[in-house]
């Protein structure tokens, strides 16, 4: 054995080691962005725990600032010291969702990779990292363990958690515990995690997400107190919620061979062909009939049954047969009214508008995509349209050049609809799916997936035609107004010659005034404002 060889070392790595060591790529990269990242992760948290469920929601974010000036040098696991500096803070998110049972708080928020967003269900969170990356920051900063208080609707009991990570073990250690009579209606989840963070250098990113949350939630109250003690309350604007997201299927065409072993593996169904149709979506007996023909393999086979070969061979067939795309019907989407009215209460645009596509499909995932545009009035100019990105109700706000819906934006010929850049354009896109083709763990920029490529371009431009008429009929009113405010000006030497001609039988002020009101008739026709205001504004 040569001496290399005899040197090297293997051992495995757990979930929360292999994170810890490399938390940047959740996000957890510094102390102003891993304060981002905690708010950004329990507010997503929370809006899952209520507007899924059909809850209005009651979010509450409170960052304070608990002193000191908070560098400290951590040794980490492999024996180097880092720094950190920030201050040390406090994040605390109480919402008035479903609440957790009480026997999975520990794993929930103490073991890496734990969800109950596992399925197929369009959710913001959907690696069962989150609320455990921001403990786990917290701890390695501060030393500190997060704190949980919940309920569950129909619970009679608030339940205490003082909890932290084992990194080692990927285990939760639970450091206090407690239960409380519950004699009111309350119901929901408040997390508290001590971290060193920078909110100086955080600051602007908080208020933008929080911001652009409210855009895409109208229908949630987002109360937020920062450190500098400024209260800001995102109010509701509306009652009306999109419909809560369903639970689906897998599409035959969202399957790979492994995925197909376990579902082979722990089906219910005695034959194939009921296990086609049961555990999959737009499967029914003749398609499932169908594939199995093509597989070669016999309907009554049971599903225990299937060797390897089978298996290659029942994937290939499935891949091959005609199968009814995923429809969409369980996404939730915003919906085009929704989006107007977020835009609207927050960038006042002098326009606004939006469409919703129709669900289409990448590998096997149904998605929808949803566009919106604001133009004008207090819309801020920029040289390229400001572009208001989300996936699954998520603002995502780092990374932008990195994401496909940029890339889309900015390929667009903006001219060709009306649009001389700089100019006071707000594109807000959002994409909604059970499996969002993120670039990464921290959610922050969508891949080049061709299919959703294509859709984003369709719906981009399908907005901006709206955009297009809406400037052109302005263009148009304005020509109008200004023929107007030309024809008004010869209105006196009308009245007079018409005064003359009929030999005085019309009174030249009545003349005057019978014009007046007629020009002004054919303005309000063109929805122009009276003649007065617009001889003001052309003038
Ligand atoms: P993910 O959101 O990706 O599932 P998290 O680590 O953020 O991962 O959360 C883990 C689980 O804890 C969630 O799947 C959810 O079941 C539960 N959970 C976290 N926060 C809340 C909350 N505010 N209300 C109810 N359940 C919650
Ligand atoms: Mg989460």
């Amino acid at each position: 054995m040569s001496e290399v060889e005899s040197v090297e070392k293997f051992r495995a790595l757990s979930p929360s080691e292999f994170f810890y060591r490399n938390r940047e790529i959740a996000g957890f990269s510094n102390p102003a962005r891993a304060l981002y990242q905690t708010v950004r992760e329990l507010v997503e948290n929370a809006l899952d725990a209520t507007d899924t469920h059909h809850i209005l929601p009651d979010v509450k974010v409170v960052i304070k600032s608990e002193g000191g000036d908070g560098s400290r040098t951590l040794v980490n696991s492999e024996g180097s010291a880092e720094e950190y500096e920030g201050v040390l803070y406090s994040v605390q998110v109480e919402d008035n969702g479903i609440g957790l049972p009480p026997q999975h708080v520990p794993r929930a928020f103490g073991q890496l990779l734990y969800s109950s967003k596992y399925v197929l269900r369009q959710s913001r969170g959907m690696f069962g990292l989150g609320a455990k990356m921001a403990i786990l920051y917290g701890q390695i900063t501060t030393g500190r363990p997060a704190e949980v208080i919940t309920s569950q609707i129909l619970s009679k009991k608030i339940h205490y958690f003082k909890v932290s990570i084992d990194i080692a073990n990927n285990t939760p250690v639970i450091h206090e515990f407690s239960i409380m009579d519950k004699n009111n209606e309350w119901h929901g989840t408040v997390v508290k995690i001590h971290l060193i963070g920078d909110w100086q250098r955080s600051k602007q990113k908080i208020y933008d997400y929080l911001k652009r949350t409210a855009i895409i939630a109208p229908y949630a109250n987002i109360y937020f107190e920062d450190p500098e003690g400024n209260i800001v309350m995102f109010r509701r604007s509306t009652e009306e919620m999109p419909v809560p997201p369903r639970e689906v299927k897998p599409h035959p065409y969202g399957v790979d061979i492994e995925l197909l072993k376990r579902m082979l593996a722990d089906t219910s169904a005695k034959t194939l062909t009921e296990f086609l149709v049961k555990e999959f979506q737009n499967v029914g007996e003749l398609t499932a009939l169908k594939i199995l023909e093509g597989a070669g393999l016999k309907p009554d086979l049971k599903p225990s049954e299937l060797t390897l070969n089978d298996i290659t061979e029942l994937m290939r067939s499935i891949k091959a047969s005609k199968i009814r795309a995923p429809s969409g019907r369980h996404l939730s989407f915003l919906g085009e009214k929704l989006i107007v009215l977020g835009l609207r209460e927050t960038l006042k645009p002098e326009f606004a508008a939006a469409v919703t596509r129709k669900a289409s499909v990448y590998e096997g995932h149904a998605f929808i995509v949803e566009a919106g545009i604001a133009y004008g009035d207090k819309v801020p100019p920029s040289d390229k349209p400001l572009l208001l990105r989300y996936a699954n109700k998520i603002p995502l706000l780092y990374d932008e050049s990195a994401d496909v819906m940029r890339k889309v934006v900015d390929s667009i010929e903006w001219n060709r609809y009306g649009v001389t850049l700089p100019a006071p354009l707000a594109v807000l896109i959002h994409i909604c799916s059970t499996k969002v083709p993120y670039k990464g763990v921290g959610k922050e920029a969508v891949a080049d997936v061709p299919e959703v490529e294509k859709e984003i371009e369709l719906a981009v431009r399908e907005v901006a035609r709206k955009l297009k008429s809406y400037l052109s009929r302005k263009a148009k009113e304005y020509e109008e107004a200004e023929k107007a405010v030309t024809i008004a000006k010869y209105i006196p030497d009308i009245a007079r010659s018409l005064h003359t001609l009929t030999d005085g039988k019309f009174k030249r002020e009545e003349l005057e005034k019978e014009l007046l009101q007629l020009l002004n008739k054919k303005l309000t026709m063109l929805k122009i404002k009276s003649l007065k205001e617009v001889v003001i504004e052309v003038s």
